[in-house]
């Protein structure tokens, strides 16, 4: 579960500072599947990167999963990442001189498993996204959908309940950002919590809930209404879909 209580963030860069967020108030609930929208520079990731404990708040609270991260020491909040958070980029972040399998072994180094439980455990990741016959590549062995699922493997290895992303479809074409979508999906029909960062219409169409953000502040924060079209025949699908958009 997920809290922001009068959030702000601030950037300052010498005597400039920048305000990021304003008194954003969040409460995401463990299970659900949020997609967040709004123009460049509107603040998406500096918000994911605060609700992924890579960044902290300039004022206000998070509350994660009853941790309040403001209360933690460094240790604690080292490991509650680690435990809670897998993070998705838009452009994959996965170090080019490590093969797929290293990379995915990466959040897992300093967990205290054996070199058999990790490789066990990086396995099943690289298997849950289809590619462990992958796992002696290095990324530039891979096309950008590869690698998107090789960072998803990464993120899944701690076998966290949040799921983050931040435009984790941007850097690829409609097609293969499809592909990401439906294991996104999956990953939330699983149990897992997802949040999202996007700015195409279609990719927020996966989600149940659309937050809007614009100037660091939210705009609109909508359930998503969905059909189930699968059981429809193709014509009645492409109809309710044209309806929906
Ligand atoms: P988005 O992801 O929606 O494009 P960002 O969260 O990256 O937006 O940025 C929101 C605002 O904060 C922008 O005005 C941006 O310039 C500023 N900003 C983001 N990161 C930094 C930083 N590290 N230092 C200074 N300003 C920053
Ligand atoms: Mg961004």
């Amino acid at each position: 579960m997920i809290d922001l209580i009068n959030v702000v963030k601030d950037f300052k860069n010498g005597d400039v500072s920048v305000r990021a967020l304003q008194e954003i108030n969040l409460h995401i609930d463990q299970g659900e599947f949020v997609a967040i929208m709004g123009p460049s520079g509107s603040g998406k990731s500096t918000l994911m990167n605060i609700l992924g404990l890579l960044d902290i708040v300039s004022e206000g609270e998070y509350i994660l999963n009853d941790n309040n991260i403001k209360k933690m020491s460094e240790a604690q909040f080292a490991i509650l990442r680690n435990k809670e958070i897998g993070f998705v980029f838009q452009s994959f972040n996965l170090l080019p001189k490590l093969t797929a399998f290293r990379n995915v072994e990466l959040p897992l180094v300093y967990s205290g498993l054996s070199k058999k439980e990790r490789r066990e455990r990086v396995i099943a990741a690289l298997e849950r996204v289809g590619l462990a016959d992958r796992m002696d590549h290095k990324p530039n062995q891979l096309s950008g959908g590869q690698s998107q699922r090789v960072a998803i493997a990464r993120a899944l290895v701690t076998n966290p309940s949040f799921l983050l992303g931040d435009e984790p479809t941007g850097a690829l074409d409609s097609k293969t950002g499809e592909m990401i979508m439906d294991l996104f999906c999956q990953l939330h029909e699983e149990g897992r919590t997802v949040i999202l960062v996007t700015h195409d219409e279609h990719v927020a169409s996966y989600a149940d809930r659309v937050i809007r953000i614009l100037d660091g502040k939210i705009l609109s924060d909508e359930l998503n209404l969905k059909v189930d079209t699968r059981s429809l025949s193709d014509d009645s699908r492409s109809m309710i879909e044209e309806e929906v958009r």
